[in-house]
């Protein structure tokens, strides 16, 4: 057992930190194992064109396919896994997967609906991330307009100037650049000022869970920010959308895209691949 500085250092924390702790550690080599042995993989979400209903593109969410807890969301395990850093390699994997799933569809039909993976801001902020992305879509020959890239809006705020090097070096090279969760933070307003991404993410399950008259106020906001956005050039997605009325109110103030169990749920890459083929079948030519 370990002796020493080691117990003088945990002496400094209550035992229930210790167990988290012990706990956490454990997952994360849990989840360096699970990776070794292939448990990780993209379920995906398609989007759907709110006009039309013809589905665009797809988001891919990792999910953990344990043998005694089953498949495990990424709530569970992402946060510890952000912390230990593990997540670059986990993303990595989750990528891989999407190039040759998105390698896959190209080969089935002559076009192809992009797909997203969300980023970490561990990596975005990585100097080396955009290259890594120009080698990884060069060895799949997949063209960077497909592998789209989501990055949350409070990520925004940690380093402007890098932030902005970042998204304008991706962009130059074909990468379509997303703000994820947007609305959520309280910059909103500046970081659609101030950050020239491509298309933006409305999640509407943070409507109205704060109380009376929340979900209003919050719709106002929505009334005036989509407007604004779309001012400016950016197709709007709205993700978690669960109901008809929201897809209604979505309409009238103009959003583009929506994303939500009213319309599927992320499913595995082969029922995706599925649903993309019996998509473009019923509407020919549709995209191209
Ligand atoms: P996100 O990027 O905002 O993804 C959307 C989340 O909303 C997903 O949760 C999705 O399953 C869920 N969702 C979609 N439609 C609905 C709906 O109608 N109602 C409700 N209640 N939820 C809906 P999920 O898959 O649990 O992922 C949670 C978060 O974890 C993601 O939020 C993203 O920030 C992160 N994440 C997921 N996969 C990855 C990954 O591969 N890498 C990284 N770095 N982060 C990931
Ligand atoms: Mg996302
Ligand atoms: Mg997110
Ligand atoms: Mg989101």
């Amino acid at each position: 057992s370990v002796k020493g500085d080691y117990n003088t250092h945990f002496a400094l924390y209550d035992s229930d930190m210790h167990q988290t702790f012990l706990a956490n550690h454990e997952l994360v080599g849990e989840g360096e194992r699970a990776l070794r042995e292939g448990r990780f993989e993209p379920f995906v979400q398609p989007v759907f064109d709110l006009a039309t209903g013809a589905l665009v593109s797809g988001e891919a969410l990792v999910r953990w396919r344990d043998p005694q807890k089953g498949l495990v969301p990424p709530g569970q395990f992402l946060p510890f896994f952000e912390n230990s850093g593990f997540i670059i390699r986990l993303d990595g994997h989750i990528r891989e997967a999407v190039c040759q799933l998105l390698v896959q569809m190209s080969e089935q039909r002559s076009s192809c609906p992009p797909v997203s993976v969300n980023v970490s801001r561990l990596e975005f902020y990585d100097p080396r991330f955009c290259q890594n992305l120009i080698d990884l879509v060069s060895r799949y020959n997949v063209p960077p307009s497909l592998l789209r890239l989501e990055i949350t809006e409070s990520a925004y705020a940690d380093n402007l100037p890098q932030l902005l090097e970042a998204v304008a070096q991706l962009q130059s090279h074909g990468f379509t650049v997303l703000m994820d969760d947007f609305g959520a933070g309280y910059s909103s307003l500046s970081m659609l000022r101030d950050v020239p991404v491509d298309m933006i993410k409305l999640d509407m399950r943070f409507l109205g869970d704060g109380g009376a008259g929340a979900q209003e106020r919050e719709k106002g906001i929505l009334k005036a920010i989509v407007p604004m956005a779309k001012s400016l050039g950016l197709p709007i997605i709205a993700e978690g959308v669960e109901t008809a009325d929201q897809a209604a109110f979505l309409k009238s103030i103009g959003c583009d895209y929506v994303q939500g169990f009213l319309y599927a749920r992320p499913m595995p890459r082969d029922e995706y691949v599925a649903l993309v083929a019996a998509a473009a079948a019923a509407t020919p030519g549709e995209r191209g």
